[in-house]
């Protein structure tokens, strides 16, 4: 079905749109922080006035419900504009430096934080809104530019990006659409003019943007894909947790790059966990993205059902059950994929390898809590995964040892949802980080700006002399290693040098920093 048209960007265009986005951003990075975030704040007004239309357009083009595109695509951004004009302003201002070296003591350190200029956005189509829409506003916010170039499965959601940032008072050029695949997401990265890339979409075209983006050695942030683990233990609220994997395993019908693939539950509750997810599963309803009724919409074309159904086959093949699901709905529509569940799933079997990328969920028993760990583990992906328990000191045990970028307990894909989380993941999963403080340090350069102006030469500058030599080696041992005991030392030893050392320092300065340096 056609939901409408847009026009593909010529390749040759690019340089221009994207010298007219540098032009942008050198007089934005003039911009006070504070005089920001007004169009910041006009823009979180757009959205929130016009959440209806743009769920719907996103429920139309993409194929998740109109209700889970309320939830998944619409708070994240309202929830992020909202961090990034309280915290955001905060954590961007210039920030002392609070050294303890005693070296430094008699000066004053500044970290700045500078945008890098012009980043390309390349976006993937399963949360077409929120992942673009988060990361401009955390560029421009920064004092960058960018240009956006969506899927081309989602082109209208992308268009829609861009005019609301535009509506908002944005300077014109500062945030720009480019329309189109390959060759359009190429023709960015090529130019020198682009400092950055945020991409977000597969572990093989990613490597490629990181190896075109080296060439001119741009900043690159991957988000990439998942196979994320949830570890069911032997002690978790069986209804709730198979209420949450139910969830997390389906919502926009598996194409989530952080959804639940893979569960590893100990096998005192093996039996009871499958009946409860499967009761679970099969309440979800199929249907179109726009009824009310629905739970679940179609995947996003053919290429993505034709996925689900290779690892369900093969599944079968090694000795799987389908307790759940399985087949196409052709009655509603070609794309229309049943939940399914599989039990007794092993390690070799392709959906519990490589991504599925939709509504499959793979259960496999484990003997302890410490197998489900390192089964989570033995994969090539880390983004998020999750631990279902009662008791908080398993859980607090067990999350640091799993190999990705958040854990979510008695829930899942929680960092995602709060701003104040950090978004990204461990191996093949990704390179960097958005959201978050963490995320937002990723979008500019920080800057050092050590001031001195006593007027005394650096201890350490020309000539060197035998005494230098001396006093280079004391001071060596007690940085090094301080103590109480060595500070004495040394103190004994400077002390016939003071008037030597004091050519170089502020005497009381000095004194102080070695004694903040006894920590
Ligand atoms: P994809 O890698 O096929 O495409 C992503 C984007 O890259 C698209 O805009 C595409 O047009 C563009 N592109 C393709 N070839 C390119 C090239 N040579 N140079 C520059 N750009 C190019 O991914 P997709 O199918 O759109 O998205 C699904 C994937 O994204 C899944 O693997 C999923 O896990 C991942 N994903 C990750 C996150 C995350 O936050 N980690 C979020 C959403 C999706």
């Amino acid at each position: 079905m056609v939901v409408g048209e847009v026009t593909v960007t010529p390749t040759e265009a690019i340089e221009g749109i994207v010298e007219r986005a540098h032009q942008a951003y050198l007089a934005w990075r003039e911009v006070p922080l504070h005089k920001r975030v007004e169009p910041m704040r006009r823009l979180k007004r757009l959205i929130l006035k016009e959440r209806h239309a743009i769920a719907e357009l996103i429920a139309r083009e993409q194929g998740k419900p109109y209700i889970e595109a309320m939830i998944v695509e619409l708070f994240p951004p309202l929830d992020v504009s909202a961090f990034l004009m309280y915290e955001g302003v905060r954590l961007l201002q210039p920030r002392r430096v609070r050294s303890k070296n005693p070296f430094f003591s008699d000066r004053r350190s500044t970290y700045y934080f500078h945008p890098y200029g012009v980043w390309a956005v390349i976006a993937p189509w399963n949360y077409p809104f929120t992942i673009p829409m988060t990361q401009l506003m955390a560029l421009v916010l920064s004092g960058n530019a960018a240009l956006l170039k969506p899927s081309p499965l989602t082109p209208l959601i992308g268009a829609k990006v861009e005019d609301l940032f535009k509506r908002a008072g944005f300077p014109e050029g500062l945030v720009q659409i480019v329309q189109g695949g390959a060759p359009q997401g190429e023709a960015m990265l090529a130019s020198p003019l682009v400092r950055g890339v945020i991409f977000t979409g597969s572990v093989p075209i990613g490597r490629r943007v990181a190896e075109q983006a080296a060439k001119t050695n741009k900043k690159v942030i991957l988000e990439l894909g998942g196979k994320d683990p949830a570890v069911v233990l032997a002690d978790a609220d069986l209804k709730h947790t198979a209420q949450g994997i139910a969830w997390a395993a389906m919502v926009n019908a598996g194409q989530t790059c952080a959804s639940v693939e893979r569960v590893y539950v100990e096998r005192r509750i093996y039996e009871p966990f499958l009946n409860a997810l499967r009761e679970e599963l099969a309440h979800i309803r199929l249907g179109h993205p726009m009824s009310q009724e629905t739970d679940m919409g179609p995947v996003v074309a053919r290429f993505q059902r034709e996925r689900v159904q290779k690892h369900i086959e093969d599944a079968c093949a090694q000795g799987g059950r389908i307790l759940l699901g399985g087949r196409v709905r052709e009655e509603i529509g070609e794309l229309y994929h049943e939940p399914t569940l599989i039990a007794d799933a092993t390690d070799a079997m392709l959906g519990m390898q490589e991504e599925t990328f939709g509504p499959l969920v793979m259960v496999q028993p484990v003997d302890s809590a410490e197998e489900a760990v390192r089964k989570a583990n033995a994969s090539a992906f880390g983004l998020t995964a999750s631990i279902w328990t009662r008791d908080p000191r398993k859980a607090q045990r067990l999350a640091p040892l799993l190999e990705c970028g958040s854990v979510s307990v008695n829930s899942h894909i929680v960092a995602y949802g709060d701003s104040y989380g950090v978004w990204g993941g461990f191996k093949d999963s990704g390179v960097g980080r958005t959201h978050g403080e963490f995320g937002l340090y990723e979008l500019v350069q920080p800057q050092y700006v050590s001031e001195v102006y006593t007027g005394k030469p650096e201890l350490w500058w020309y000539p060197y002399s035998e005494r230098v030599h001396r006093i280079t080696d004391w001071l060596m041992e007690f940085l090094a290693e301080p103590s109480l005991k060595l500070g004495g030392k040394t103190l004994r030893r400077l002390l016939p040098e003071m008037r030597y050392l004091t050519r170089h320092f502020s005497p009381l300065k000095m004194s102080g920093g070695f004694l903040r340096y006894l920590r």
